[in-house]
């Protein structure tokens, strides 16, 4: 089993996690950045991540694997893969489009797939569990039995009850990042004065209204 910091390299050497010094969108400073999307241009990396969540649920008697489109629906591939070869029999994988309405919709045919099936949710990034939340509720209109959840950062203390899992279903996060962030006049890094980055975030648009 990979630790909490084996996992955090892995994302750390894909770009997809960064330390430094950052403008968030928010506005916010901040000492971390995750890039999420930057671990799907890496297949082997993603397969690595993957591996690391299908084998917390291999003893799930997961049947299925849904996430949100669209970077969940890759991870979704993956762990249903893992899943699959663990265990020795097909374990589907299909993924949850956004309704239009800011919740998750299951079409496409697959809520035929997960319908009756032990159903695992999985997700990227968490910072409130929206998005997770609305998933495990589509994936229950569509009939599906969702047995649990886990996702890879999970940046805000986000918690079972915070996305509707309930026992005997297990909610797992592979990474704990904490939301350590700043108002740009309370910046501890600024206060130190740590270059800020201008590659993510905005740290260019920040840098030019300083000058
Ligand atoms: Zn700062």
């Amino acid at each position: 089993m990979l630790s909490e910091d084996q996992v955090l390299e892995i994302l750390q050497k894909v770009g997809a996690f960064r330390t430094g010094h950052f403008v968030l969108i928010s506005g916010l400073h901040s000492g971390s950045y995750v890039l999420k999307d930057a671990m799907y241009a890496h297949t082997k990396e993603t397969s690595q991540v993957c591996r690391e969540m299908a084998e917390r649920f291999k003893n799930d008697k997961v049947e299925a694997v849904i996430g949100p489109a669209i970077g969940a629906a890759i991870l979704a591939q993956w762990v249903a893969h893992h899943l699959s070869e663990m265990t020795g029999r097909e374990v589907n994988a299909v993924y949850a489009d956004k309704d239009g309405n800011g919740g998750f919709i299951v079409k496409r045919g697959y809520d035929k797939v997960i319908e009756g099936k032990n159903t695992l949710v999985v997700e990227d990034l968490t910072t409130t569990g929206g998005s997770i939340k609305k998933v495990v509720e589509a994936s229950r209109k569509a009939g599906a039995n969702v047995v649990g959840a886990v996702v890879i950062c999970n940046r805000g203390n986000v918690t079972k009850e915070d996305i509707g899992i309930t026992d005997p279903a297990k909610f797992v996060s592979l990474v704990h990042l904490s939301l350590e962030q700043w108002p740009e006049n309370e910046c501890e890094l600024c206060g130190k004065n740590i270059p800020v980055n201008t590659d993510v975030g905005h740290g260019r648009e920040f840098l030019a209204r300083k000058k």
